[in-house]
């Protein structure tokens, strides 16, 4: 049996993550210390833009990948550039939101711990990329820290490093959810491609849940669609594209299609 679609989608994706990955912390790591709402967009623009480059670059190594593996030709279309744009968009607009109630829910809470501003600075920027309950964890440990009597200095590196490493997790998570769903619309295209020029005939795409699925993954585990579409999620109805129904969701997707009857006449 040839490797599955889901490692294509998997290798194509590899490729691209760390970058993602790196670009979103640095993006963060450049955050002034009390962001203009100019400052703000740069941050969001600076992710976006990134994001979109490499999710285009997974998209196209898994499209041309497939489409090798199918014999057949494809390039990606305008209209799924512009999709992938408007995911890129669309997610580094909820990191941004994400990092600024992180920021300003961090600094209000260290503030009710007496400290300055300006001692903090490194902590509050820590959390940038985090969520909400993760971003309280770091201020949390601060606060735990300096109530176990922990000089100053040293609890501040305990919180600033829990930040960091909560940061590269989550960096690292958004980046593997973006570029596998990415490179499945790149096989995507690919099988709607090979269909076209009579290779293969009805190509469709089936959710393949992991051994550690969630209860959403479970339900949407067997589903059908065809190729070119998305799945739906069963709570939200939103759009999946497969390996993206929640934050570390594994789950691949695989294709099953009918090889061609007749070769298409070479003219
Ligand atoms: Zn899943």
């Amino acid at each position: 049996m040839p490797d599955s679609w889901a490692s294509l989608a998997d290798s194509a994706s590899a490729d691209v993550r760390g970058a993602i990955s790196s670009s979103i912390r640095r993006a963060g790591n450049k955050l002034p210390w009390a962001p203009t709402p100019g400052a703000w967009t740069a941050y969001e623009s600076s992710i976006a833009e990134e994001l979109e480059t490499k999710m285009l670059e997974a998209a196209e190594s898994a499209a041309s990948r497939a489409a090798w593996r199918l014999k057949s030709e494809c390039e990606i279309s305008s209209s799924v550039r512009k999709r992938i744009g408007r995911l890129a968009e669309k997610q580094a607009e909820l990191i941004a939101d994400n990092t600024r109630t992180a920021v300003s829910e961090t600094k209000r809470k260290l503030k009710k711990l007496g400290l300055e501003d300006r001692q903090t600075r490194r902590v509050v920027r820590s959390v940038a990329g985090l969520n909400r309950q993760q971003a309280a964890s770091v201020a949390n440990t601060l606060k735990a820290k300096l109530g176990e009597g922990k000089l100053f200095g040293s609890a501040l590196r305990t919180a600033e490093a829990r930040g960091r490493k909560y940061a590269r997790t989550r960096a690292t998570r958004i980046a593997i959810a973006q570029s596998t769903s990415a490179a499945y619309m790149g096989i995507d295209v690919a099988m709607v491609c090979a269909e076209k020029a009579g290779a293969i005939q009805d190509p469709k795409r089936k959710w393949v849940k992991t051994a550690s699925a969630c209860s959403v993954c479970q339900r949407l585990h067997g589903k059908t669609v065809d190729a070119g579409k998305n799945f739906r999620h069963p709570d939200t109805g939103g759009a999946l594209r497969g390996g993206d129904a929640h934050m570390s969701c594994n789950c691949g997707v695989e294709y099953v299609y009918e090889q061609a009857k007749r070769e298409k006449a070479v003219a």
